[in-house]
């Protein structure tokens, strides 16, 4: 095919405008992001070259290399990984046209340092070529097959595609600078960039080994390859030998995110399976966090092998932010994901992952108040939703649930079920709570009323995974939970005799009164009856003790159920 000249999407466009506005005070990530994707290229080539030797083309030795030439003004990145068909490379390369694009432009706010964070949560890697090129021109040859293609493009509304001649398979890309970003034809830079940010990415990266000085004091220039980086699996090094900041760099590398990581959990587990996890709870939500089709997980390692990403088979739903590897001893290196599904073996690493992470969580809560205040701000809902999901851990995560109450009114959620117990009345054998669409609703509800007045903590849930907390969790340390707003609220031992019998006797001296009311309402009600939980208001609506509450009524019903 001859040379074809195509445009972006309107997306893209906007998005690379975006980004090298936002990301130009950081703009050295984009070499991050090139080596990334080499990366990625290589663990892809190894995995498909499991059933298929011959994709090796007697070149099974993966690398990186990087090059610069200070005349021309380019960069040169290369790899020997998969590559891509032309097909590849207008899906990949040419759009974005990804799930969450559209709800991802709507969260930009303007605010250059928070749209930056975003924007590294969604993706853009290749893109932050133009960051620092105005022309990018990318030739790639797929792994096994023969033909080659060639993809160049300004940034600015098209690219070319023309097919070539490649004899090695992998990916070259190659950065035409703008003018001023001369500091990046440096030596020096670019090794020190690229230990900065890949010194954990698993194949070597290598450059020229560059100048160095003779006895004399003469220049020697050498030609020969050296590696910049580590090359090994950070988290098959041991704990002692990892500092502080490469376990933050591994984490923005496994994450795409652009912050610090909140905290994290490294171990080598041995026993019924032998594996090694490395995982990070972050400090923020990414922008996909209830998008099913989300891209990020956790990824899956078989002896560093890297076999996928999916956070789904590997760590249930409600811990869908957790991010980081998972490396595996004994799973065969051919799994496919329908075998994952029915693992025996996979469950047991998931069961063992989902026992670190609490514990790393109940750490945080306990040691480190603050931050654990901040991580249940971003992640509390979706933690919340485990308490369903997860029967076998449903206490645990249910002490690492935080709530508002009428302890405080306030809309944070910050009491424990814990806290709750320690303060309840002598005599109250229930962790009460009401349920509502809103917090300024469920704080105002007249149900509350009976107990405000005696003092009695009730739990005020407004979030939409409530209801769904609340019909998974019915008991909390031997106390069941008990709904304010449902059946004929039996205080129990907190009521006086007193009470019970001016109850008796008002039913019966307003029998009349309570029964013209039935009449009037007819069917729309099952019952009109005298109550002692309202002290302010007139009447209040009471669910059946065991029938659906008003809040679930209408959840349901804005589901179009
Ligand atoms: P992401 O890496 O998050 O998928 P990028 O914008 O960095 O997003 O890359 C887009 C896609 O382009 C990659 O998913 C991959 O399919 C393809 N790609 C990029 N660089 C390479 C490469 N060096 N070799 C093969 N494919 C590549
Ligand atoms: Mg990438």
């Amino acid at each position: 095919m001859s040379k074809q000249t195509l445009g972006f999407q309107a997306e893209t466009k906007q998005l690379l405008q975006l980004m090298i506005h936002s990301l130009y005070s950081n703009k050295e990530i984009f070499l991050r992001e090139l080596v990334s994707n080499a990366s990625d290229a290589c663990d892809k080539l190894k995995f498909e070259a499991l059933n298929n030797d011959a994709l090796y083309e007697n070149d099974g030795s993966l690398h990186i290399d990087v090059a610069f030439d200070r005349d021309a003004r380019t960069i040169t990145l290369s790899d020997n990984g998969i590559g891509m068909t032309r097909e590849e490379v207008v899906n990949n390369i040419g759009t974005i046209a990804r799930s969450g694009t559209k709800a991802f432009f709507e969260q930009l706010s303007g605010d250059a340092k928070k749209d930056a964070n975003l924007i590294g949560q969604f993706g853009v890697g290749f893109y932050s070529a133009f960051i620092v090129a105005d022309r990018v021109s990318l030739t790639t040859r797929r792994a096994g097959e023969t033909a080659a293609t060639r993809w160049e493009s300004e940034g600015a509304g098209e690219y070319t595609l023309e097919d070539v001649e490649k004899a090695g398979r992998g990916t070259e890309i190659v950065l035409h600078l703008k003018d001023g970003e001369d500091e990046f034809l440096d030596d020096w830079r670019l090794k020190s960039i690229i230990k900065r940010y890949s010194d954990h990415i698993t194949l070597p990266i290598r450059m020229k080994k560059g100048n160095s000085y003779g006895e004399n004091g003469e220049v020697i220039v050498s030609d020969e390859l050296e590696t910049i980086n580590k090359a090994s699996a950070l988290w098959a090094r041991s704990k002692n030998d990892i500092s502080e900041e490469e376990y933050k760099a591994f984490y923005k590398h496994v994450s795409h995110d652009w912050e610090e990581p909140l905290a994290w959990s490294h171990a080598k587990v041995e026993g019924r399976q032998e594996y090694t996890e490395l995982l990070y709870l972050p400090k923020r939500a990414p922008f996909d966090l209830y998008d099913r089709e989300r891209r990020h997980g956790v990824k899956l390692f078989v002896r560093r092998v890297f076999i996928m990403e999916d956070a789904e088979k590997l760590l249930p739903q409600y811990l869908r932010f957790v991010r980081g590897v998972i490396d595996s001893n004994d799973l065969p290196l051919n799994v496919s994901r329908e075998i994952l599904q029915h693992s025996k073996d996979i469950d047991t690493i998931k069961a063992g992952c989902v026992k670190k992470v609490l514990g790393l969580m109940e750490d945080i809560a306990e040691n480190r108040a603050d931050d654990y205040a901040a991580f249940w701000k971003e992640f509390g809902r979706v933690l919340k939703e485990g308490v369903g999901e997860d029967m076998g851990n449903r206490e645990r995560i249910a002490s690492l649930c935080r709530f508002a109450t009428t302890a405080s009114d306030s809309e944070e959620q910050s009491v424990s079920l814990k806290d709750y117990l320690a303060r309840m009345k002598e005599g109250q054998d229930k962790i009460y709570y009401v349920t509502a669409d809103s917090f300024a609703a469920a704080k105002n509800s007249p149900h509350l009323e009976i107990f405000r007045k005696k003092g009695i903590e009730v739990l005020l849930l407004s979030d939409r995974v409530d209801e769904w907390f609340v019909s998974s969790l019915t008991e909390f340390d031997g106390k069941s939970l008990a709904s304010v707003a449902k059946g004929g609220l039996d205080l129990g031992a907190l009521e006086d005799e007193a009470e019970k019998q001016a109850q008796e006797t008002k039913a019966a001296d307003f029998k009349e009164l309570t029964d013209k009311v039935k009449e009037v309402l007819g069917d729309s009600v099952q019952e009109v009856r005298v109550t002692h939980r309202l002290t302010d208001s007139p009447a209040c609506l009471v669910a059946e003790e065991h029938g659906m509450s008003g809040n679930m009524e209408r959840l349901l019903k804005s589901a179009g159920q």
